[in-house]
């Protein structure tokens, strides 16, 4: 069935001059050009997918490949090394309808299914996974206000929110409840004599972290566990609201990530996202699309892995020819590709799953992030192996793929709690 969709999704972009990412990038060497060739072919002639993917996904999938190709791809390097968060890039992303792909129409988004949106961020992060990954936070926020605001919260913030002019960051994780997401400390206390709330304590690890301008902040408003945890949205100028140092990571350096510090920060009521007490359900649910995202960004940044690493072995020669020539290089290419089709069919799977709200949706999801993520980092450390010497420098690009997705297994909950949701999943319903 044909879907209306943002007419801006499908309009291409009228201010980017497309050019050879080898031209732009500031800083590329003429080994990292060799691969940026080898990636544009690749961008441009993928086939693995097609015949499952719907007419409109095709188009999707092409516009955010011109996109990654143009103006993440030739600059990525360059972001990562200089730690630059690339807000004018987000401001263009918005304007394909990348800015608010789970949002409706009436508020300047996409209206898109997860199924439509593990197409483009799966295109985009091939091109740059950590700027990539800024963006699924950002859409995860927007589709919490989407689906869980009320109508008055939808109208003010959306629209912003969807052409990227704000920016937004989800505030769970503190520095003593990281897992154990449900005995969260931050307080929400009512102000006596007024309907305002009262914000104390500390998040910790949040992306987007003093640069985002709308976070959504999970505090406690009663009893201790997930029932006494509530959903309040805080803008960025609000008294009492700080941040702590921008964390040097080792992957994930194009976007910051710093602690968010509430220090009786007023939050009129009209700010409470859902009722009181169900900030968690909200929080949780958030995720399940957030781990699809997460999953299908490792998807991409795999995939230029497998793509980078089979352009390398066909051209450096050992032993008298072609390091692909050996049967040993093509089975692990091979072993490489299946693992990254398999990661892809889990995501769309678990997309699907949420797309219907199968009561299967969260458990497909937590194994569709633990698989994609622990596999596909594998594949990009495969990939730089297959580079010998030469991955391990930062003149090719696999070093940095091998960074970004490291940390896919620990953030949105890690691997092992993904393991504890699905065994919980298997145990309820005696599977
Ligand atoms: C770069 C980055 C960005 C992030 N962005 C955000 C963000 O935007 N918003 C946000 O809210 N959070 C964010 N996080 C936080 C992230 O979600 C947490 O780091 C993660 O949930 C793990 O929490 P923790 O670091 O406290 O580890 P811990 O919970 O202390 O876990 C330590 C280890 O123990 C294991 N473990 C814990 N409990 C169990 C158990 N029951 N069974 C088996 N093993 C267990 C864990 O799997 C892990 O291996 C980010 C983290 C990073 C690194």
């Amino acid at each position: 069935m044909s879907r209306t969709f943002c007419s801006s999704v499908i309009t291409k972009p009228t201010e980017t001059t497309p050019s050879s990412p080898v031209e732009q990038s500031p800083s590329a060497s003429a080994s990292e050009h060799a691969v940026a060739n080898v990636v544009e072919g690749n961008l441009k002639s993928r086939t693995w997918d097609d015949h499952r993917l719907t007419a409109d996904q095709l188009q999707f999938r092409s516009l955010a490949s011109d996109f990654a190709e143009n103006e993440l791809l030739p600059f990525a390097a360059q972001w990562d090394e200089q730690k630059h968060f690339p807000v004018e890039v987000f401001r263009k992303a918005a304007k394909l309808g990348f800015g608010g792909i789970f949002c409706g129409h009436d508020v300047g988004g996409s209206s898109l299914t997860r199924a439509d949106g593990a197409v483009i961020f799966e295109a985009l992060a091939y091109a740059d996974v950590s700027t990539t990954a800024y963006l699924t936070i950002h859409n995860m926020c927007a589709s919490l206000i989407e689906r869980f605001g009320t109508e008055e919260q939808r109208q003010e913030f959306l629209p912003e929110l969807t052409s990227m002019e704000l920016l937004s960051s989800y505030c769970l994780t503190e520095p003593n409840s990281g897992s154990d997401a449900a005995s969260l400390q931050t307080t929400a206390k009512r102000k006596e004599g007024s309907t305002d709330y009262v914000l104390n304590g500390e998040k910790a690890f949040i992306s987007g972290g003093g640069v985002s301008d709308v976070y959504l902040v999970m505090a406690r408003t009663g009893e201790p566990g997930p029932k006494g945890i509530s959903c309040f949205l805080v803008e960025k100028d609000t008294k009492g609201l700080s941040f702590g140092r921008q964390e040097d990571k080792l992957g994930w350096r194009s976007q910051p990530t710093s602690s968010v510090i509430l220090e009786d920060v007023k939050v009129p009521e009209r700010n409470l996202i859902g009722k009181e007490g169900e900030g968690f359900t909200i929080a949780m649910s958030a995720l399940d699309g957030g781990r699809i995202n997460i999953a299908t960004c490792s998807v991409g940044g795999a995939q230029f892995c497998v793509d980078a690493a089979q352009g390398y072995v066909s051209s450096r020669k050992q032993f008298g020819k072609a390091i692909i020539d050996f049967q040993n290089t093509q089975f692990k290419l091979a072993d490489m590709l299946t693992s990254v089709q398999a990661s892809r069919f889990m995501v769309a799977n678990a997309a699907t799953a949420l797309d219907s709200k199968s009561p299967w949706a969260s458990a497909s999801a937590a194994m569709a992030k633990r698989f994609a993520t622990d596999e596909c980092y594998l594949v990009a450390n495969d990939a730089l192996q297959l580079h010998g010497g030469y991955g391990y420098l930062k003149d090719y690009a696999v070093e940095r793929y091998v960074r970004d997705l490291r940390v896919h297994t620990i953030l949105e909950g890690t691997n092992e709690i993904m393991r504890v949701v699905m065994a919980r999943h298997m145990i309820k319903s005696q599977i």
